[in-house]
């Protein structure tokens, strides 16, 4: 038995894990490489193993940054089968037809300008293909199989049983508990996926999965803890008023699952509160956003069950005086046309593409406006530059100066803290721990506090027998 390790190795995204037992493959996510270019060139590169020969995926959940690579791995041969939760698997469907749509978007543009940069750049290599295409996530999405329930354990082959459990990270996340078998030798497993942290609006908080011999584990926020959501919350509103009584606008880079959902449900409390001008335009920019709000509604039973309750009652937790959904891209650029007193949320979350540019390109150097960052920005990412204190930054070919008020706020985060992640590996309590999914200073910080335990940090490529 062995695992292999195939992204997300000393940095956070690009989750990919092989598991070998018993001559079987077993594939725990599929993610993409998210950050500079650089980074993001690698994800054309070779798997690490031959993608034809891969038995199972378990997608933990419906982060690009866990499912994105999929369509590829479909595309160079892979038939095997994929499990996921029911809310996974719609999730994962909207967020890969995107950056399918995306990719084709982009090469389609990079071939309109190469005459002219060309000539400007006669060095510069520009991508002529996408790295998948709709088509090709339209087949990937044919691999998808059994659907896991919460708790219940699938049998992928006599022997080797797979559990998933509740992360409380999006909505369909979850942890995998795998139990093997080789020669007569048991072996257990869990992943921990990316888990989530307690007391969040809208999602239950994380279930812990059985003890376990080996764990590999997310060490995304290993060194630093979390404010509490009821100051951030007051953070927001706060933000939100400063910008309106400035005159200026909001705009709330946001990822498209759950964060976004998440503050949607705080605005409306706002408002129904009274903290929030009455008169205040919500703008939901993002066709990606907009259909997960529409699958959350489907999937009540993922819901903390004081939000479970509002939706049994046939109350729309998102629904908002005020509150735009815009789809087309018309309606995305009709949004310029408000000067202040609009609260625009659009994608992506770390700025790097998406209409989020648009509006920023708007609104970032007038000193009335606000931005406010309220999820995880990777190295070498556009939200990163602006949160690290750049006085300008480039938005489509553009000079633009920083001159709007930034804020970020981190008690929105989808990812559980320090003390979460230790209390978590307390109760699995592992022999063996892999460390996976964090920057490699952040892992560096996070190992001395585990306890009883082997820990590695394996390095990209690098296969480990169990
Ligand atoms: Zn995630
Ligand atoms: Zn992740």
């Amino acid at each position: 038995m062995r695992i292999g390790f195939h992204g997300a190795d000393r940095t956070v995204t690009g989750s990919c894990h092989l598991v070998e037992c018993a001559g079987l493959r077993v594939l725990v996510d599929c993610g993409l490489a998210q950050g500079s270019r650089e980074t993001e060139e690698r994800n054309r590169e070779a798997f690490g193993f031959d993608a034809g020969e891969v038995d199972f995926v378990l997608l933990t959940h419906a982060h690009l940054d866990h499912c994105g690579r999929l369509p590829l791995l479909a595309k160079r041969g892979f038939r095997g089968e994929i499990v996921a939760t029911s809310a996974t698997r719609e999730l994962a469907r909207v967020v890969m037809l995107d950056a399918a749509h995306l990719q084709e978007e982009e090469v389609r543009r990079n071939l309109r300008h190469l005459p002219r940069r060309r000539s400007q750049k006669p060095e510069a290599a520009f991508e002529a293909e996408p790295l998948y295409t709709v088509l090709d996530t339209l087949n990937c999405l044919d691999r998808f199989g059994r659907v896991a329930a919460y708790g219940q354990a699938i049998e992928l082959v006599p022997g080797v049983r797979v559990t998933f459990f509740d992360a409380g990270h999006i909505l369909g996340s979850a942890s995998l508990f795998l139990e093997l078998q080789e020669h007569g030798r048991r072996q257990t497993l869990v992943f921990s996926g990316d888990l989530g942290n307690r007391g969040r609006p809208l999602l239950r908080a994380p279930v812990v999965p059985p003890h376990a011999q080996i764990a590999v584990m997310e060490t995304t926020y290993g060194d630093r803890l979390h404010k509490p959501i009821a100051p951030s919350i007051e953070e927001l509103f706060a933000a939100i008023s400063g910008a309106f009584e400035r005159g200026g606008n909001v705009v709330i880079p946001t990822f498209a699952l759950e964060r976004a959902q998440e503050v949607l449900w705080c605005l409306r409390q706002g408002h129904e509160q009274g903290r929030l001008p009455a008169l205040m335009q919500v703008f939901l920019d993002s066709p990606m956003a907009i259909s997960a709000t529409q699958i959350f509604e489907h999937h009540p039973e993922c819901f903390e069950p004081n939000v479970a309750r509002q939706f049994g009652a046939g109350k729309d937790p998102f629904a908002l005086p005020g509150l735009h959904f815009t789809r087309d891209a018309t309606d995305s650029i009709a949004i310029n046309r408000f000067r202040s007193g609009a609260v625009i949320l659009a994608g992506a979350g770390m700025c790097n593409g998406g209409r989020v540019r648009h509006h920023l390109r708007q609104n970032l150097w007038r000193e009335s406006c606000a931005i406010i960052f309220v999820g995880y920005a990777a190295r070498g990412t556009l939200a990163r530059r602006i949160i690290d204190g750049a006085k300008s930054v480039h938005i489509f070919e553009e000079e633009v100066r920083v001159r709007a008020s930034i804020h970020t706020i981190n008690g929105f985060s989808a990812h559980a803290d320090r003390d979460e992640l230790l209390d978590w590996h307390r109760q699995v309590r592992p022999e063996r721990t892999f460390l996976v999914h964090g920057e490699e200073d952040v892992m560096q910080a996070f190992a001395p506090l585990l306890r009883d335990t082997r820990i590695e940090m394996p390095e990209f490529g690098q296969n480990c027998e169990i």
